[in-house]
């Protein structure tokens, strides 16, 4: 037992006291039976124990009452399978103060080997404000709105708020640890994990799968689609990934139903279109018939007829004339985007208002109306619709006048990307109230002996702006004149 025993086993503390002592953190070394061999002098302030106390102590004495026993089988496994790891994966771990109170604390083991013997170095450190800030953060998963899953850089569940259990049906105990890939369908699985290699390597804050359908697959197998949105998350061990699960099953079963509806109204709108087409175009040659032979019948009876034989005619002849209005005027509107000519081109708006004004010349000299208009844009649209549009508005602006000779301006300007076009008269108005309702078919705000029309013109102005991808609406005070506001899109 002398000093010079060549193979004399170097004791723990000799070789590793400085090394300790200099350790940031709590370091406690014990030997195979879990008594405590070394102690620097972090572990007395940690624990408040003098070393001299701890000295010989089980290391369980630095353990809360209810892990001791446990904690012995777990320094039992470390001591037949000695490696360097943390301890206590996913556990919480306590320690003991020598006054009674208790604190989490986080350890790393490391194996030592001095000869023949195993010692464990127990790398202990004081957790108070690490778990309080992890509690923060799950608090904070828990108020999300969303289903939070974070996920580790192997794809697997590390933490799920509740919103998740509710979601997918799942405990979380029983998520944590498996592959993400669970909560997904089975057929898109593979799919997914290749994405998410390539979403590890580069993280981002970023909706998954824009503009494709993703699905979430409950524990019972059932599927319901989802919106995910995915954040990296830096940790000690790598880049995680938060994903912020969202059941969009009401959203998606209502725009479903939507465009349902859409499909329904627009083969519903085509089919009364095409009836509207037939049964305007038949009517038109009877109708022809109708008033040409009461016409003829008018002239060949000539002058013979007492007052009330040409009335009844006159009667005929009125009838015809306001129906073949009514059917040119729904010709036209079912027509409006349909026809082989009405192809979008740069149209000249003063073209179009030259022919107009030429077209209503009878009807403006009939009435010493005045049109005026400051010079107008080229746009991209039909030119036989925006001709209409135009002659529409006119003569809407021509017939509703008050005592006075008709006075119609037309201007406009461009604003931001598209034209504001308007045409303004000096007529009756129209109620604030009927605004909107006049631009719908057979709407009139008065009679036919008031005024003469069909209720079509305004609804037909209405369809040609939209079908330019433009808005018409109308600015008016009663017995002051109204102002007829239209967009157009520039030229192309
Ligand atoms: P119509 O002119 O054949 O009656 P419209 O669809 O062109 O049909 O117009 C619908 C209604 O809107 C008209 O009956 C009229 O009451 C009102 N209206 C349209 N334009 C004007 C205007 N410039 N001034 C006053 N009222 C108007």
């Amino acid at each position: 037992m002398s000093q010079t025993t060549p193979n004399r086993e170097p004791l723990p503390e000799e070789t590793y006291r400085a090394l300790i002592e200099s350790a940031p953190d709590a370091v406690v070394l014990i030997n195979s039976d879990g008594s405590i061999v070394l102690v620097n002098e972090q572990t007395e302030r940690l624990f408040g124990h003098a070393r001299a106390d701890l000295l010989g102590c089980k290391i369980e004495s630095l353990v809360p009452m209810r892990y001791r026993e446990r904690h012995q089988l777990y320094r039992d496994r470390f001591f037949s399978d000695p490696k360097f790891r943390p301890m206590g994966m996913g556990v919480d771990l306590w320690g003991l103060r020598r006054d009674g109170s208790e604190f989490p604390v986080e350890i790393s083991l490391s194996p030592i080997r001095a000869g023949e013997r195993l010692y464990a170095a127990a790398s202990i450190r004081d957790a108070t404000e690490r778990r309080k800030a992890a509690q923060k953060f799950r608090d904070l998963l828990e108020t999300a709105p969303d289903g939070m899953v974070i996920v580790n850089t192997k794809g697997l569940i590390q933490l799920v708020n509740a919103q998740v259990e509710r979601l997918f049906g799942y405990k979380r105990d029983v998520l944590i640890g498996q592959p993400v890939e669970v909560l997904i369908p089975e057929d898109t699985r593979e799919q997914h994990a290749n994405h998410r290699d390539g979403y590890i390597e580069a993280p981002t804050l970023r909706e998954m799968g824009t503009g494709k359908e993703l699905w979430g697959r409950r524990k019972d197998g059932s599927r319901f689609p989802v919106e995910i949105s995915l954040s990296p998350l830096e940790t000690e061990e790598g880049t995680w990934t938060t994903a912020a699960v969202r059941d969009v099953s009401d959203r998606k079963a209502a725009d479903d139903q939507l465009q349902q509806y859409a499909r329904n109204l627009e083969r519903s709108n085509r089919d009364l279109e095409r009836f509207a087409y037939i049964a305007s175009h038949d009517l038109q040659a009877p109708l022809r018939n109708l008033a040409g032979f009461s016409q003829l019948l008018g002239r060949k009876l000539g002058g013979d007829v007492d007052k009330e034989t040409a009335e009844f005619l006159e009667f005929i002849q009125g009838g015809a004339h306001q129906m073949q209005e009514l059917i040119e005027g729904l010709l036209q509107l079912s027509r409006v985007g349909r026809t082989v000519s009405g192809k979008m081109t740069a149209v000249d708006l003063n073209e179009v208002l030259t022919n107009v004004e030429w077209r209503l010349k009878s009807v403006i000299e009939a009435r010493s109306a005045t049109v005026e208009s400051a010079p107008l844009p080229t746009v991209h649209g039909v030119a036989s619709e925006l001709s209409q549009l135009f002659q529409n508005l006119i003569e809407n602006a021509l017939k509703f006048h008050r005592d006075e000779a008709p006075r119609v301006e037309i201007g406009g300007g461009k604003e931001g990307g598209f034209h504001h076009l308007w045409v303004r008269d000096y007529g009756i108005g129209i109620p604030a109230a009927k605004n909107e309702i006049i631009f719908q078919i057979f709407k009139r705000l008065h009679t036919n002996e008031e005024y003469e029309g069909t209720g079509i013109g305004l609804a037909l102005c209405s369809r040609i702006v939209q079908h330019h991808g433009g808005r018409i609406w109308v600015e008016s005070e009663p017995g002051a004149g109204s102002t007829f506001h239209f967009t157009l899109a520039d030229a192309v």
